[in-house]
């Protein structure tokens, strides 16, 4: 073997398994168990005081659990990983061991609608706030940054509208300002983007999406560069100073560059509970195995479709940034060389009725609120996801009355073509 490191591909199969060292089995087995036997009293009193690294229950920690932690954290290029059980509880799991009550972070306007929703609304349950600003404005971050704000988060393409963040910009301020930022990988997956190497602290998965990308299971992780010195400000003390709930444990100082993983498993799966179950985990393995080959498909179907419809007599506008016409096309380069995902919205002259209309004749794409399958999805958002908002509302969050989002599946473009071309009025 030569020393030269993997290229994606190949760790997208190897990383962070090996044949099982009980039986052989050359795939990872789906250890469903909820306990470990301890190998004698002392063993156990060393796995509890974290002296030794070992397994005691599966909320938390698992051998299939942990053997997609360790992948996932090699293809983004961190220190290490914590699963669990979806990306709205990796947000959680996240932010966690930075907040207080009375702390906040910096969030852009362009995000997930549910996470949207979980940090204007939750957050205020656990005394925490999100000030969301244009992520285009790099002095409008600068100056919603105050003494309580822990993180600065966004998402590197946002989900809808086809946005894709400058992330070495968005790092640098956060940088200067001695916080992390996180970053929510989900619709670029670790193929098309490694935030770390942007600068960013901490990245976050919905495992839901692409990688699995299948529609089979609900899953998150929290994926840290392990390079955030937590010790440099006092502001982050259940990592940089003895944690009461763990003997006066501290952390940074015990565990380095590992710091934030273990407090994630030792703390947050420990109280939180938001534990991956070992099956999603095993399925969540066997998708990543094929990433980079859906994520091609994905990238070249959604350009050819975008294109089509770009041109086509019912359709207003398309925001796929793959398309010369996108105010993001420019930032491909610099942030997602290998593609802009698959993800983009269209608005239709017809307006609302049409998207309706549109969305009960198409046959292939299935109607579901849900992206990064392997099927063609679709949705209109102002009769579903955004239906509770008004119509100002709805236009703020790029999801007016007349836009239907797509995510783009990996079937022949054809057929994906012929399908909107049959549905579109
Ligand atoms: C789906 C999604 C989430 C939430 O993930 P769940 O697994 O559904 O909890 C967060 N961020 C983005 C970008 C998503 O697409």
């Amino acid at each position: 073997m030569s020393d030269k490191p993997h290229g994606f591909d190949t760790r997208q199969i190897h990383a962070g398994t090996m044949p099982d060292p009980a039986t052989g089995a050359r795939q990872v087995p789906i250890y469903q168990t909820t306990a470990y036997q301890f190998r004698d009293a002392d063993h156990a009193a060393a796995l509890f005081n974290l002296q030794e690294v070992g397994y005691i229950y599966s909320r938390l920690t698992n051998p299939t659990v942990g053997a997609l932690q360790a992948r996932v954290a090699e293809l983004e290029g961190g220190a290490g990983a914590v699963c669990c059980s979806s990306g709205h509880a990796a947000q959680i799991m996240s932010l966690f061991p930075l907040m207080m009550p009375g702390c906040n972070i910096v969030a852009s306007t362009r995000l997930y609608g549910g996470t949207l929703t979980q940090f204007t609304q939750t957050f205020k349950r656990f005394g925490w706030s999100a000030t969301l600003v244009d992520f285009d404005d790099l002095d409008a971050v600068r100056d919603a940054i105050d003494g309580n704000t822990r993180a600065i988060f966004c998402e590197t393409i946002a989900n809808p509208g086809g946005y894709i963040t400058d992330l070495p910009e968005i790092a640098k301020i956060a940088d200067n300002a001695g916080i992390p930022l996180i970053v929510d990988n989900t619709t670029a997956t670790p193929y098309l983007c490694n935030p770390i190497e942007h600068g960013a602290t901490l990245v976050v998965h919905s495992l839901t999406k692409y990688m699995t990308g299948n529609g089979t299971v609900t899953g998150g992780a929290v994926v840290d560069s392990g390079k955030f010195d937590w010790s440099a400000s006092d502001k982050f003390p259940s990592l940089s100073q003895p944690e009461p709930a763990y003997h006066g444990l501290n952390f940074h100082e015990v565990f380095g560059p590992a710091a934030f993983t273990f407090h994630g498993i030792a703390i947050g799966l420990r109280d939180l509970g938001m534990t991956m179950n070992p099956q999603g985990a095993h399925y969540t393995l066997m998708g990543i195995e094929t990433l980079s080959l859906r994520m091609q498909k994905h990238v070249a179907n959604a350009q050819k479709v975008a294109e089509w419809l770009e041109v086509d007599p019912r359709i207003a506008e398309v925001t796929y940034p793959g398309l010369k016409s996108s105010p993001y096309h420019d930032r491909i380069a610099k942030v997602v060389p290998k593609g802009p995902g698959a993800l983009f919205t269209i608005r239709l002259k017809g307006g609302y009725e049409a998207c309706t209309k549109t969305v009960s004749e198409m046959k292939l794409f299935s109607h579901v609120a849900n992206l990064g399958d392997a099927r063609s999805l679709v949705i209109h958002p102002a009769s579903t996801t955004h239906r509770q908002l008004s119509e100002a509302e709805q236009i703020k969050a790029g999801a007016a009355p007349d836009i239907l989002r797509l995510s783009i599946g990996i079937e022949d473009a054809d057929d994906i073509i012929a399908d909107l071309n049959q549905a579109l009025v």
